[in-house]
């Protein structure tokens, strides 16, 4: 696919940003994916000192609470139950340190990992025995399919398929970092899958009601530096728009399709994040149309919401306070190889990406 820059522009992009020296920028990358790009790009390393690029709270994985992670593992310990889950749960650990969905795996939980919910239903087919219990993560992005397998599963009377929804919403999470004030945020890189869901008009909340410059971009290093270089051009304009740098992909309305989908099945309910505690109608609750396939309604699975401590700093992390380095147990005690939390387990972590590219 074609990048809307060429490489002399680009070129001039780095020379610009390398020499901006005018004002104090900092900036988050709200998705995961970004994260991993930047770092494996060393974009930061040609940052200069006064524009700093902070992670966000846009890796499924690393915000969903260590709450959920305990019920999903005392869940796993029913022997009628099959977790159906995409592969970077499986290392996450829950409050218990060392017990995860693998360790579990290896005691005789039946697990399995699979690449979309549609698998899960294939698995709940060839397994009538089992309960199928499909762990839905992640944001707008992930969503739609979740939705389109629950329908599949009640069109199709399976009856031993469920979702267990973490899925979330991208805009409360930021709206809440931005009204908490604990840290401070200058600009936004928009995360570029999301947008291709909720399109311009899903971001267009963090300049109309925050004033924040804020550019959707795709995951090439170019478009990251583009994003950057759009977002330093807003504030020398003294302008705060959304701008669309993933133009290639991202429209204005977004997918329409997708968007429907998830109101058919999904609908706000108040969430708990790692890190920022409970988001009002920020996590996508499974409607009561949908109910039989909802497995916290079918296991009479009675959520917790509250403060559970822990050693790890993932929570710090995902607000943009801390860098992964300044976790004490970074590359120390904790590693890919024995993670202590999700940011290092999952492939869009802040830790896991420190650790693979930045860590010397
Ligand atoms: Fe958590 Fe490990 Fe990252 Fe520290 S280095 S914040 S313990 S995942």
């Amino acid at each position: 696919m074609q990048l809307k820059i060429n490489p002399s522009e680009v070129k001039d992009i780095v020379e610009f940003i390398k020499n901006y020296d005018k004002r104090k920028i900092k900036i988050m990358e709200v998705c995961g994916t970004h994260t991993m790009s930047i770092a494996k790009s060393g974009i930061k390393t040609i940052l200069p000192e006064n524009i700093k690029l902070i992670s966000g709270p846009g890796c499924p994985v690393c915000v969903t609470a260590i709450n959920r992670i305990d019920e999903i593992l005392t869940l796993s310990q029913n022997p009628k139950v099959l977790i159906a889950t995409f592969g970077d749960m499986l290392k996450v650990p829950g409050s218990r340190q060392g017990f995860n969905l693998a360790t579990l795996k290896s005691m005789g939980a039946k697990v399995e990992v699979v690449y979309s919910a549609m698998d899960a239903i294939s698995i709940a087919e060839n397994n009538p025995d089992f309960e199928v219990v499909f762990l839905g993560i992640g944001f707008e992005t992930t969503a739609p399919g979740t939705a389109v397998a629950i329908k599949e599963a009640k069109e199709r009377n399976i009856k031993n398929f469920s979702v267990f929804s973490m899925h979330k919403f991208v805009e409360p999470a930021l709206r809440a970092l931005l009204d908490s004030k604990e840290i401070e945020i200058d600009a936004f890189i928009c995360p570029g899958h999301v947008s291709t869901i909720l399109g311009i008009k899903g971001f267009r909340f963090l300049a109309d009601d925050y004033k924040k410059p804020s550019v959707i971009s795709g995951f090439e290093p170019e478009d990251i530096l583009t994003a950057i270089y759009k977002i330093i051009m807003q504030f020398e304009k003294n302008i705060a728009i959304i701008e669309n740098e993933y133009m290639r992909i991202v429209t204005l309305e977004g997918n329409e399709f997708a968007q429907r989908i998830m109101e058919d099945v999904f609908e706000p309910v108040d969430d708990i994040w790692r890190g920022i505690g409970i988001i009002p109608k920020s996590g996508m609750g499974i409607k009561d149309t949908y109910c039989d396939f909802d497995t916290v309604k079918r296991f009479d699975i009675k959520l917790d919401f509250k403060d559970k401590l822990t050693i790890c700093k993932c929570g710090d992390i995902i607000k943009g306070k801390i860098e992964p380095k300044e976790c004490s147990l970074f590359a120390k005690l904790c590693s890919p190889e024995n993670p202590i939390g999700p940011c290092m387990v999952s492939s869009e972590g802040a830790c896991a990406a420190y650790y693979k590219y930045l860590r010397f």
